[in-house]
């Protein structure tokens, strides 16, 4: 079975599409990481199409938030009126959607899907630090992962826990897997990238060759910016978009 991985779509239809026209026949079955709305415009069009299509979802934080189970305060200024318009845009339907997806971690397999860290989906795991302190945590000898909206992650063995990176801006990265390695990989954020790649970020992962691809997608920016500002939400929502950080 081969894997499409995605994560932090954000409402964000055109780098979804981008994606989905890019990985495919690449794949057998889709899963993603959490954050399917918040910060951008198309709420409705990304559920609908997660619903139709991905085969499992674990919970972000912003799902949380913008279905209403979780208060708006922890958020900052632009998150929480973003969440605040998510919440009044989402069809019924779609909203129980977002209200009934389960938590992370997720077993599928021989490997796990979270948001953010194993022990708490609003957790960051940005840092080799941050990293240590959660390895003894991971059930799985394989976790993906988002929240930080980085693509690439951790390798932990016997040196200790490193750095992985993702795509380069000329082309994707192959990541063979070590058998004796354990891995936190993000496939990137889909829909509002912060590594300084504007393309859409995603993940392919064929568990029986032990292969992790990233990838990046170029996508129609300047459509997502257009129905980022007619709906009225924050500009620098629209303006991160094209510089991707
Ligand atoms: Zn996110």
């Amino acid at each position: 079975m081969r894997y499409l991985i995605l994560s932090d779509i954000h409402g964000n239809w055109e780098a979804l599409a981008a994606v989905a026209a890019q990985a495919r026949g690449c794949y057998d079955t889709i899963l993603c990481c959490g954050d399917l709305v918040g910060y951008c415009a198309d709420p409705n069009p990304v559920v609908k199409w997660v619903r139709a299509n991905v085969h499992l979802v674990v919970r972000g934080n912003h799902d949380k938030v913008c279905a209403g189970l979780e208060d708006l305060e922890w958020f900052n200024p632009v998150a929480r009126m973003a969440a605040a318009w998510t919440l009044n845009a989402l069809s019924p339907a779609n909203l129980d959607y977002l209200r009934n997806l389960r938590k992370g971690p997720a077993a599928v397999e021989s490997f796990q899907v979270l948001h953010g860290s194993p022990l708490d989906e609003d957790d960051y795991l940005m840092s080799t630090f941050e990293v240590e302190q959660i390895q003894s945590y991971l059930e799985k000898q394989v976790s993906f992962f988002g929240h930080t909206h980085l693509q690439g992650g951790f390798l932990c063995d016997w040196q200790g826990v490193r750095r992985i990176g993702g795509a380069l801006p000329n082309g994707d990265t192959v990541l063979e897997l070590d058998p004796d390695a354990w891995y936190l990989i993000n496939p990137g954020s889909v829909g509002q990238p912060r590594d300084g790649d504007p393309r859409a970020a995603y993940a392919l992962y064929d568990p029986a060759a032990r292969v992790v691809e990233y990838h990046r997608a170029a996508y129609d920016i300047a459509a997502a910016q257009r129905k980022i500002r007619a709906a009225g939400l924050p500009e620098i929502l629209a303006l991160r978009l094209e510089t991707g950080d």
